[in-house]
């Protein structure tokens, strides 16, 4: 072999011994090629047999449409070295002189003696080469097919521990939580970062009307027009070209109780997605409809499940009774409103599950810093109400700050698979209210969420007093 030729094999091989991915590779291919002969592009394909398309790799793995020439191709070059110019060609066993007017060249892509994709040169009108050149591409394709083997594994086999990672998260959503509007966002959110070329919508279904619950807004017509179609028989609808896919969501008794959506203006939903979508929403489906019995046993019950405190609908019995207790005998009563600092970012940077731990966390310090006649609940997603009876404001507000700085200065214990941390630090805001007989109750907590607010916009961190 000539010298330009080991170099060129030995450049080849100096660029396979680095760690890339298959479209720097492709790059980094042709414009060593470049150097040899002028081409015009090279590509990688392989045929993904999952969904039995051929794909494009240096394209972010995007189909190709089934009249491509790329079948014919790939289907022809099974017992051959190359496809030159549509035909299939198998290099004689002595290089004669013979030169060759090339246009488009594919090599197979091997594993184990199988074809599972194929290289695709397409050069400059007018290009010859010779049979120098072809035996010097069937070794660059036998050199490149080893490379591409493992890229390729190693991308296809992160897509499925991704996948696998969604639906584990999705099962273990609800040990505790149950209320949709807090569960959905979070399903929407885990499949949107999963399906990376397409929108994901959430529906969920109330007296026979569709209601979009996650992300805010859909104006795209055509998803409510695919929508209106769904019966409880569908598997799912394919609309636009295939850009728009509809998968329900079927409860218990086998209606539907809402549907997913992904939408794309650019992309098709390739078999692929249209697989994996289907996987996750039977998934989401489980964890709707297990947070829907478990909210229907709930209708009965007086006790959050995550904190152990009152729910909110017990303390709002409770608030009716003591309001009238209170006018009766003309105590004073207060009213505490808290809500946990910036508790976003704490299931943004530590899980959702970590998230639950603080709630719990802080439902036991507020617990531990009042009296046995104080009732504290959970109102609502990181938010807590509690009614201080026989409390004039100036003891609230002794309260309130010694549950303050009690919160500021507690880590709270956290103890989560895969989370690294062992304890988070948090504070609360926190706004008072004395009742004063000319109100309601609902009334008073308007006041001490006000209060609560004025807590928030001066800084954080602090308790306020609504006068
Ligand atoms: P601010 O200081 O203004 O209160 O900031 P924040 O981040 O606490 O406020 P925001 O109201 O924007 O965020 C509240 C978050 O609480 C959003 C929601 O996902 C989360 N959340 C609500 N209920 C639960 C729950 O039961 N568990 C967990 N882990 N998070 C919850
Ligand atoms: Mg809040
Ligand atoms: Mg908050």
């Amino acid at each position: 072999m000539e010298n330009k030729q080991l170099q060129f094999l030995a450049k080849v091989s100096d660029i396979l011994t680095h760690d890339v991915s298959t479209k720097d590779l492709a790059s980094e291919l042709k414009t060593l090629l470049n150097e040899y002969t002028h081409i015009k592009n090279l590509n990688v394909y392989v045929y993904d047999t999952v969904t039995n398309t051929m794909r494009d790799c240096v394209n972010n793995w995007s189909v190709i449409e089934d009249f491509s020439d790329l079948y014919t191709a790939y289907e022809s070059i099974k017992e051959h070295d190359f496809v030159i110019n549509s035909k299939a060609y198998k290099l004689p066993t002595v290089i004669s002189d013979i030169t060759l007017k090339i246009e488009a060249l594919y090599m197979p892509i091997v594993k184990d003696e199988k074809v599972f994709g194929l290289i695709g040169i397409n050069f400059d009108e007018n290009t010859s080469v010779n049979m120098e050149f072809l035996f010097l591409m069937k070794i660059f394709a036998s050199q490149v097919s080893l490379k591409l083997q493992n890229i390729v594994l190693n991308e296809q086999s992160k897509i499925n521990v991704e996948f696998h990672d969604s639906m584990k998260n999705i099962a273990k959503i609800i040990e505790t939580q149950y209320e949709l509007n807090y569960i959905v966002p979070i399903i929407g959110e885990m499949l949107d970062r999963f399906i990376t070329d397409h929108l994901i919508y959430v529906f969920l279904r109330k007296d026979k009307e569709y209601q979009l619950v996650w992300p805010k807004a859909c104006k795209d017509e055509r998803v409510y027009e695919a929508l209106s179609e769904l019966t409880p028989e569908t598997e799912y609808i394919l609309t636009n070209g295939d850009k728009i896919g509809v998968f329900p969501l079927i409860s218990e008794e086998g209606e539907i109780s809402g549907c997913i959506v992904a939408r794309s203006t650019l992309d098709k939903l390739s078999k692929r997605d249209i697989s994996y979508l289907e996987q996750l929403t039977r998934q989401s489906a489980i964890t709707i409809n297990r947070a829907n019995s478990y909210s229907k046993i709930l209708q009965y019950a007086t006790i959050d499940a995550l904190t152990n405190l009152n729910n909110r609908r017990q303390f709002e019995l409770r608030l009716g009774q003591e309001i009238a207790t209170t006018k009766r005998q003309k105590n004073p009563l207060c009213a505490m409103m808290i809500d946990i600092d910036f508790f976003k970012k704490v299931n943004d940077t530590y899980g959702h599950a970590s998230g639950d731990a603080v709630l719990r966390g802080v439902a036991g310090i507020i617990k531990s810093a009042l009296r046995e006649s104080d009732i504290p609940s959970r109102y609502g997603g990181e938010e807590f109400a509690v009614l201080l009876p026989y409390t004039h404001i100036e003891e609230a507000k002794i309260v309130g700050e010694r549950l303050r700085k009690a919160v500021e200065s507690s880590p709270i214990p956290i103890n989560v698979e895969d989370v690294d941390v062992k304890s988070i630090n948090v504070t609360i805001s926190m706004g008072l209210a004395e009742f004063n007989s000319a109100e309601t109750g609902e009334e008073l907590f308007e006041r001490a969420d006000k209060a609560l607010y004025d807590a928030k916009e001066g800084g954080r961190n602090r308790v306020c007093i609504n006068q």
